[in-house]
């Protein structure tokens, strides 16, 4: 196997979850019974050369993505977070009336949205069909499509260049990475700044936030290789903003290089990860023994649990919740069914482990004894929405990173 960045062959396995279906591909009721889901490979590795840790086995895109089930728009965390990050753009990079911001896979045009209140030239590119309709209905100009480098020449040939190329959590999910760069490179204006968003390796390994790990998420980021790979383009990272936004989040502000100053904060962060020991392999052999030592301790909780004659539901069917669930063996046995806010997923079950998703509301109907949160990264927000059942006697069980009731 090759490195995605870097293209050494120098790269080691160091974590198997085993054969895994796609995280985002829930089921609806009569596919549960009929068909036989696919399954593939969900192994990890890090490269010796750059530290780019990456997973090995890459579903096509277009077999994820075209018809996806993610809106930005449910959660009210992001909301926030999409209005700091137009205000500080703003005043930052002094955006005006005729400045052009460009958002790679804009979703359902959630984020961007705050930006077109600023009143600059908007346009956000998105392969989900289905999710770029909510945004274009809603008055969002999108590009139906993956983003690429002949994409980039087409968008530039009729917009014109982007001052700012906004790309929040999409970076780690492509695998061609290289046309994705040549295409960030030509879209760019001179002076123009791209703001990469992407959970950071850092807090991904600390946390032991294992499942973060499924298909769509290809690289788990950090400064050294991300560095490396867009000096090769002839680009540099200038600053650096921390997030506690999905689980631990490195927003990347890159421009060509010399045309910014380059903040401390950069060198601070390569000293911190390499001071850390994320150049060498060993810290990511201790994750990957972190991770079995968090199933074995949740399956014996939920198994005493369920022993001892409590109901269990779970709250939250995000990807990552499927990754947790499937790896640690956790189906209809052990939880009735989960609760989610998005209705694109209620009335659908779980990949993999066949789990009913229902709305929110049953939580309290019901009133089950526990509820796992596999949204634990919402933990906060999710636990100040659900005052009522825990004041009732609702216990919360928090997976990640140690098992916590609440
Ligand atoms: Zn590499």
């Amino acid at each position: 196997m090759q490195c995605r960045f870097c293209d050494n062959t120098n790269v080691k396995r160091f974590l198997e979850l085993g054969e895994m279906p796609l995280a985002n591909a829930f089921l609806t009721g009569d596919e549960v019974n009929d068909i036989k889901e696919p399954r593939f490979p969900l192994d990890v590795f890090f490269c010796d050369d750059c530290g780019l840790v990456q997973i090995g086995h890459v579903v096509p895109p277009q077999d994820i993505f075209k018809d996806y089930i993610y809106f930005s728009s449910t959660s009210d965390a992001v909301h926030k977070h999409a209005q700091y990050l137009a205000q500080s753009f703003k005043e930052r990079f002094k955006l005006h009336d005729g400045s052009f911001v460009v958002e790679v896979a804009s979703n359902d045009g959630c984020v961007l949205n705050y930006f077109k209140n600023l009143n600059v030239n908007i346009l956000g590119v998105e392969p989900a069909e289905n999710i770029a309709k909510v945004a274009v209905d809603s008055g969002i100009e999108t590009y139906i499509d993956f983003f690429n480098e002949d994409n980039a020449r087409t968008i530039k040939e009729k917009y014109g260049s982007a001052d700012v190329i906004l790309a929040r959590h999409v970076f780690a999910h492509v695998p061609e990475i290289h046309s994705f760069m040549r295409g960030l490179k030509l879209l760019l204006s001179t002076n123009g700044v791209i703001a990469i968003e992407a959970p950071y390796l850092v807090d991904f390994i600390e946390k032991a936030e294992f499942d973060t790990i499924y298909h769509e998420h290809l690289s788990y980021l950090s400064l050294r290789p991300m560095s490396k790979l867009f000096k090769k383009y002839g680009m540099e990272i200038f600053d650096v903003e921390h997030f506690d936004i999905h689980g631990g989040s490195l927003i990347y502000f890159i421009s060509n290089e010399g045309t910014h100053k380059v903040s401390p904060k950069v060198g601070q962060y390569v000293e911190n990860e390499i001071q850390k020991g994320f150049d060498d392999v060993d810290i990511y052999y201790d994750f990957a023994g972190k991770t079995s030592h968090i199933k074995t301790k949740l399956m014996e909780l939920l198994q005493q649990l369920k022993h001892d004659g409590h109901s269990i539901a779970a709250y939250g069917a995000p990807a990552k919740g499927n990754t947790l669930l499937n790896y640690c063996g956790i189906s209809t046995d052990i939880v009735d069914y989960i609760v989610d806010k998005s209705k694109y997923k209620q009335g659908l079950y779980t990949p993999g482990t066949h789990i009913p998703v229902y709305s929110t509301e049953r939580l309290l109907e019901d009133m089950p004894d526990y509820t796992l949160l596999l949204a634990w990264n919402f933990a906060d927000e999710i636990l100040g929405q659900q005052k009522l059942y825990r004041e009732k006697g609702g216990k919360f069980i928090i997976p990640i990173p140690d098992i916590k009731v609440v």
